[in-house]
This record gives C-alpha cells, structure tokens and sequence, in this order.
C-alpha cells in the first residue's frame, strides 16, 4: 500500500453541525452541503451520518449528485438541486424526489411546463451575480410562482465570510424586499452568514465549509487528517540539490525523506518549498517542487526513527494553514484531496 490515508472524523463533523445548528433558534433548521462529493469528504457517508443526527435538508449542485444522495439517504430528506432544472433533469428529479431551486424565468418556465405538480425552490438573486432571479424578473412572475407554492425561497451571499463587508446588509435588504410577505420559508445564510447574526438566519441554514473544519467558522472541529507514506530516506551533502528545476539546494548534510502524494492528489505545485509535513510533531519542510506522485521533505530534524507515514493534514497543521501556504482556501484543498488516498472514516482525535 503505497498511497496515503486520508481519515475524515464523521463524529467532528457532526458536532460542528450541531454547533451550527444551536447558534440559530430552534425553529430554525440547519440543512448540510454535501456538493462537489461533500466537500471532496465522501457525500454519501456525512449525509447519512448527518441524517441519523437529525438533518432533514440537503443540497448538491447537480442533479447527478442527487441521485447518488437520494440512492444513499433513501426516501424521506428533502434533496435540493443548486442548479435548478436543467434541460433534460425532468425525468431524473421526478424519479428520485429531488428538489430543483429554480435560477431564471426559463427554468421556472421549464418547470412549470415539464413537471407541474413536483416541489420546487426559487434562487433569488441579491446581490452576488451568479444564480437566481434578480429583482425584475421575480416581480414578473412571483404572482404566479407563489400560486404554485414554492418549497424555499433563497439566495447567497457573496461575503458573507466578512462580517465588515457593506454587501452583507445589503444583499439582507434587497432579500427581505423580494420576499417578506410571501408566507414562503425562507434560506439565505452559509456558514460565514450563520455567524453574521440573527437578522440572517430566516427559516433555513445552509452551512458548508464549517461542518468541515474551514473559515470562517472558527469554532470548528478538525475532521481530516492526511498522512503520507515516506518511500525513501536519503542523505545529502551540502550543495546537493532535490527535484525537478533543482529548486532546492542543501546547505548542510540533510536527511531527506520521499513521500507518495503529489500534484496528482491535490497537492499544489505552489505548494513548492512553501509547505511543511510533521514527523509526529515535528515540523518537515517540504523542500523541492512538488511532482505529480510525489514530494521530498527536510527530515533533518526528525528523531532517528522515521514515522512511515508524514502528516500533511491534521492536528499541526489544518486545511486553512495549509490554504494559506498554497495561496488558496480551505475549500480548495478539501475538494482538490486526490481519488488515490485510502479514505477512512473514523476518529480523528485531535
Ligand atoms: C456552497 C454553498 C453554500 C455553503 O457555503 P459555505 O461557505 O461552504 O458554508 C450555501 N449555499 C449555496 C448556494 C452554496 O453554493
């Protein structure tokens, strides 16, 4: 076995849904986000351990998605679509009970004429310019939409994960403009809007990134772990350079470990001479480009007895520290985790 082990903790992830869920009143329901596979984590595993722990809301981007969600939840949860209904979804939302949240005119059109008796939600757009109906177009047909009875009405904020940003307030107003009235329950909060305040929470939450363990919830329990397996120890003399472009070069007698993951497993090649791995709890640092199945890390340091497996993820070193080496997100890292590593659902204790 030569692939690294990527735990995900089902039991912190369910806890940070709870922390979630009881910041809002109880009236209010905490749905999860389980698109791109849950966050790259293994959708099908979080949703049904989410459902055991009472979730009754999920939501994917694609109809696909949905299906494989439905196929592992079984009857009962409500499934939302994120890309609303597509040309072609009908059959496939009708035979598996998913839930399109309408983008536009044409797809309420589509909708209303393909599948006239199925649930419905409707993305309003508010702000982000990416999804829903703005303003006008909801005025031309929220008569006849609202006859219809919409499950949800929602939009999404574009800066939600700060909280000094003008656009909050202002994407709340307009929200609240388009659809204070309409009886209709109502969702506009992610994580980053969870934590902005009540005046954000309405009906329904729609949480992501924070039942993972990222920003900004900073209340989060770690949920992966990724150790990679060392291929080979080495030692150089100074002036001896490591990897592709010999970007590295030591400058006194180093031990050098090889490692099996790479570029090909989501670990960026920006990532190069940037990012450190833990021998126990010892730092490492990645040095030397990262190639597709592997990278190369200073062991120097590291006790005598080398660990056979090097930390890249975990309680050192989260997914944001190592967004941030990489210039990028949490979320990024989580969905970029390669389909190589042997993933493991249990405790990832901390
Ligand atoms: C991804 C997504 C969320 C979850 O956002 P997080 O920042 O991960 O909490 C909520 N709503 C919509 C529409 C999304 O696309």
């Amino acid at each position: 076995m030569a692939s690294g082990t990527l735990d995900i903790d089902l039991s912190a992830i369910t806890a940070n849904w709870r922390a979630l869920d009881a910041r809002t009143p109880s009236g209010v329901r905490t749905a999860v986000m389980v698109k791109a596979d849950g966050y790259g984590l293994g959708a099908s595993p979080i949703a049904t351990r989410l459902r055991a722990a009472g979730a009754e809301d999920f939501f994917v981007a694609l109809a696909e998605e949905g299906v494989a969600l439905r196929t592992a939840l079984g009857p009962g949860p409500r499934i939302g679509i994120l890309s609303g209904h597509m040309s072609g979804d009908a059959p496939i939302l009708a035979a598996h009970d998913l839930t399109p949240m309408l983008t536009s005119r044409a797809q309420v059109a589509r909708h209303l004429h393909d599948l006239p008796d199925h649930p419905f939600g409707i993305q309003l757009e508010t702000g982000m310019n990416r999804l829903g109906l703005d303003p006008q177009d909801w005025q031309a047909v929220a008569a006849e939409v609202l006859a219809r009875g919409p499950r949800l009405l929602m939009s999404h904020m574009a800066c939600s994960d700060d909280p000094a940003h003008p656009l909050n307030a202002r994407q709340l107003a307009v929200f609240r403009a388009m659809t204070d009235g309409t009886g209709v329950r109502r969702s506009l909060a992610s994580t980053g809007g969870i934590l902005l305040g009540r005046a954000y929470d309405f009906d329904l939450t729609r949480p992501g990134i924070g039942l993972y363990g990222g920003a900004p919830f900073a209340n989060a329990r770690a949920v992966v772990r990724l150790s990679l397996p060392v291929v080979q120890v080495r030692t150089l003399e100074p002036g001896q350079t490591v990897g592709y472009g010999a970007t590295w070069t030591a400058s006194r007698p180093t031990r050098l470990a090889t490692v099996a993951a790479g570029y090909a497993d989501g670990l960026f090649r920006a990532l190069t001479n940037r990012a450190t791995l833990y021998a126990g709890a010892v730092p490492c640092p990645l040095v030397g480009r990262v190639s597709m199945d592997l990278v190369t890390a200073d062991v120097t340091a590291a006790p005598g007895d080398l660990p056979d497996q090097l930390e890249l993820l975990g309680p050192h070193q989260g997914i944001d520290a190592l967004a941030q080496a990489a210039g990028t997100i949490g979320y990024e890292i989580l969905t970029a985790l390669g389909s190589r590593y042997d993933r493991q659902y249990g405790q990832v204790a901390a």
